[in-house]
């Protein structure tokens, strides 16, 4: 089994679930007592946001490059990010290693893909839905991710980081992001990405009548298909 190198704590939050799917998928596949052999560095988040907040990605970038490099030299065999949103400077955490970075965006295109679905909505932070990185990644892949309108990009994002990112759930907000994606569904999106790694503790698919790509699951599946190939 490969190791498993997770940079984590953006937030805590939602590290804890990678870290429990991880577990079972290995479990699952290969029975009895089997788990991941994993390691974790787990970054201080309120260090992070404020790079975010100043708009200074290329200290962030650093930070994480840091990060990535002490998994490796620690044993790790791929890394991850476990974050939509840090994926903005994934290219120089990738650059600052010598095993794989699995990247967030190209597994939750390639689900989409799979499934035959073209038009998702993307539920994400600001700086995901905004900041072009997340959609010209998925173009590429020939996908065409819809964003929410301005007012509901900024309840998404306060959902994220004032509720989700603290372990707050409340029925009031999950009922908000439902009524987006009904308006998305209508105007013809055809299914949903949760593209920031706590949406998963406020919707899950059996919510939707549309296909829903949780970014959380999928990558931590990609890890786990990874590590016992
Ligand atoms: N975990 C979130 C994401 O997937 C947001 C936290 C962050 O800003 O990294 O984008």
């Amino acid at each position: 089994m490969k190791r498993i190198g997770l940079i984590g704590g953006m937030s805590w939050e939602s590290t804890a679930v990678y870290y429990r799917l991880i577990n079972q998928a290995v479990r699952q596949r290969r029975g009895g007592l089997e788990s991941a052999d994993l390691l974790l560095h787990s970054v201080n988040f309120a260090e992070i946001v404020a790079c975010q907040t100043a708009g200074r990605w290329d200290r962030a970038a650093d930070l994480l490059a840091a990060s990535a490099r002490r998994l490796e030299q620690a044993g790790a065999d791929m890394v991850l990010i476990c974050t939509n949103t840090m994926h903005l400077v994934a290219d120089t955490v990738a650059a600052a290693l010598s095993v794989p970075l699995l990247n967030i965006i190209d597994e939750t295109a390639a689900a989409v893909r799979r499934s035959g679905c073209a038009q998702p909505l993307l539920l994400a932070t600001r700086y995901t839905m905004e900041q072009g990185f997340y959609g010209e990644r998925m173009a590429r892949q020939g996908l065409e991710p819809r964003i929410p309108a301005a007012a509901d990009r900024q309840r998404m994002h306060d959902i994220i980081f004032q509720e989700l990112c603290h372990g707050v759930v409340r029925e009031e907000s999950r009922r908000a992001v439902l009524d987006i994606i009904a308006r998305h569904r209508a105007g013809g999106a055809d299914s949903v990405i949760l593209g920031c790694t706590e949406i998963c503790l406020l919707i899950d698919a059996g919510l939707l009548d549309c296909p829903l790509f949780d970014s959380t699951a999928l990558h931590a599946e990609a890890a786990v298909a990874f590590a016992l190939a």
